[in-house]
């Protein structure tokens, strides 16, 4: 149980709620803000204005998945007000506080550095990424279905990059009855890949194996998919590319050639919020229970 700890949610969309609510089931002392338009009610949480001065009390404070954009503006879809975190709601926090957040930009990393608040990105855990990477393939191959008027079924699909995503996508398209091509760059995944039934191939050879492909997942979060390999796509493919804002796509290219790309981030939160809400839910109360369990955030 999390009695006597201060927790603040400050703005976010429906995965949001989730971790509220699994908070307040948990007991701790739950303060909301940016909630003004939520309809249902929740029990024994408090709603308040994002003033500094009770940020004092405060022992975690919880920001949505982006948790600040570059001028500390916090996105909320549950209220018409701006939410703006500054030097002086940080630098109230008591110096055991942490801040917790999906991923975080330079803003909030430096001013969380300033005040020497720690400041956790739960996205870059591993656990959080293989959780988050179900409801990414899925919603991958949703757009697919969507947006080609084949079956995915018998599919040529490739997969590029075999992290936490590119695994899990390979395995869902397998688990359909595609045919996979994982493009890779290091030998042991290279290895597993194989063992795993795919078409392994290394990365120089992507222009290449390109050729005849009817669907291009990519994951790998830099230049990747360049001109140079769109030439050699069959007008007919679909790229979806699910990296981190902009992709590894040369969208303005594809487009040119007449080759339909997609660019899909926050797929989590789009298809499955709820789900996507109880991996951030389950993973932040676990670690929040650890710190107070050892007493790192007892007053
Ligand atoms: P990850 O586990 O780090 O996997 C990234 C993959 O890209 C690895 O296979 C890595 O290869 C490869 N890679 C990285 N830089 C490369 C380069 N310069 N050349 C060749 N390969 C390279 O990351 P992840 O968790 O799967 O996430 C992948 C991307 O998807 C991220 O941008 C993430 O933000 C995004 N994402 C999007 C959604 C969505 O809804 N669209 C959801 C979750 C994640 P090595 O292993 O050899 O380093």
């Amino acid at each position: 149980m999390l009695t006597g700890l201060q927790v603040a949610f400050i703005g976010g969309d429906a995965r949001q709620l989730e971790v509220i609510h699994k908070f307040a089931e948990l007991d701790a002392s739950v303060t909301m803000v940016g909630f003004d338009n939520l309809q249902s009610e929740f029990s024994g949480v408090n709603k308040k204005k994002l003033e500094p001065d009770w940020f004092g009390d405060l022992h975690a404070l919880v920001l949505p998945a982006v948790g600040t954009d570059d001028d500390g503006v916090v996105d909320t879809i549950f209220s018409d007000e701006v939410l703006r975190i500054t030097e002086d709601h940080i630098g109230r926090l008591p110096k055991q506080a942490k801040v917790y957040t999906g991923m975080a930009k330079p803003f909030l990393k430096g001013l969380c550095a300033k005040f020497d608040i720690e400041l956790v990105e739960l996205f870059e855990r591993d656990d959080v990424a293989i959780y988050n990477s179900i409801p990414t393939a899925e919603g991958a191959l949703m757009m697919a279905i969507q947006n080609t008027d084949i079956t995915v079924h018998g599919s040529r699909s490739m997969v590029l990059g075999m992290g936490r995503t590119g695994l899990t996508m390979a395995r869902t398209l397998q688990g359909v009855g595609a045919e996979v091509k994982v493009g890779i760059r290091r030998p042991e995944h290279f290895a597993r890949a194989i063992e795993m039934g795919f078409d392994a191939f290394y990365l120089h050879e992507l222009a290449d194996r390109v050729k005849n492909i009817d669907l291009l997942f990519n994951t790998i979060p830099t230049m990747i998919v360049t001109a140079q390999v769109i030439a050699n796509i069959p007008h007919r493919a679909l790229i979806i590319d699910l990296a981190s804002r902009p992709g590894g796509t040369d969208f303005r290219y594809a487009e040119k050639r007449g080759v339909k790309a997609m660019l899909a981030p926050g797929l989590p939160g789009i298809v499955a919020p709820k789900t996507a809400g109880r991996i951030i839910a389950n993973t932040l109360s676990q670690l929040i229970l650890d710190d107070f369990k050892n007493g790192r955030n007892k007053e």
